[in-house]
Formats: structure tokens, C-alpha cells, sequence
């Protein structure tokens, strides 16, 4: 369950079927299941049903919210269009309703006493400096 109080909801079988109905007849190669983004051919196991708006910010289980991807297109999409939206729409919900943590107050020490200056056992090397 996320912050918006909803529980995730994968695709029914039914959706599913349709989809992947969708996918073979749509591609280059008519009968082959192929990525809907990039087109490649889908081998059994590689292939992720994916929400065109995210689950957790209200997209539903139908097919029209429904593509077939590759794991690459499906890790390309979950890690740059998906996630950085949620986690917008978490920071906002969580700063309007004042969910945010509260701000620790900062450790003060005393910090470290200055050290006395250094005694010198001989005079420093005078540098030759040019005439
Ligand atoms: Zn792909």
C-alpha cells in the first residue's frame, strides 16, 4: 500500500489475452509477439505488462492502460518516466497534508579550543629572495 491508501492492482487475465493479441497482430512480423515500444521480438518470460499511467497514480487495469514491453523497455520506462512521477506525487501530497518529517533540531558542540600558538625551537630559514 502507498501513501494514497491504494492497494496495487495487477491486470486480469482477460486484459492480458487482449493485449497480447494486440501485440502480435500489430508488429512487423504478423502471429509474433513483439515489444509495443521498440518492437523487438518477445521471447516467453520477457514479457511485462505494463501500466501507460502508473498503477499507483490511479491508472486502471484495462487494456487501453495496457502495453506489452520488453524488460528493457519496461526497466527504461518503470526507472525514468514512472518512478520519478510517484515520487513527485508523494513529496506533494506529503507537503500539502504536512506528512513531511519534522526537522530535527542540529547538535551543538562547543567546537574545538583554538590551539596555542606553536613554539619554535630555532628561527625559520631566512629564503634567499634575489637582490
Ligand atoms: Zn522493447
Amino acid at each position: 500500500m502507498n501513501l494514497r491508501g491504494h492497494e496495487r492492482t495487477e491486470f486480469p487475465q482477460s486484459v492480458r489475452k487482449a493485449a497480447f493479441i494486440r501485440c502480435c497482430k500489430q508488429g512487423t512480423q504478423p502471429g509474433v509477439p513483439q515489444c509495443e515500444s521498440c518492437g523487438n521480438v518477445l521471447r516467453s518470460g520477457a514479457i511485462i505488462f505494463e501500466h501507460v499511467i502508473p498503477d499507483g497514480l490511479g491508472g486502471l487495469p484495462v487494456l487501453e492502460n495496457c502495453k506489452i514491453h520488453c524488460t528493457v523497455c519496461a526497466d527504461i520506462k518503470t526507472h525514468t518516466e514512472d518512478n520519478p512521477r510517484m515520487r513527485k506525487a508523494d513529496r506533494v501530497l506529503k507537503r500539502a497534508y504536512g506528512l513531511e518529517p519534522t526537522t530535527r533540531a542540529k547538535i551543538k558542540n562547543r567546537g574545538f579550543p583554538k590551539a596555542p600558538p606553536q613554539r619554535r625551537a630555532s628561527a625559520p630559514i631566512r629564503k634567499w629572495k634575489g637582490f
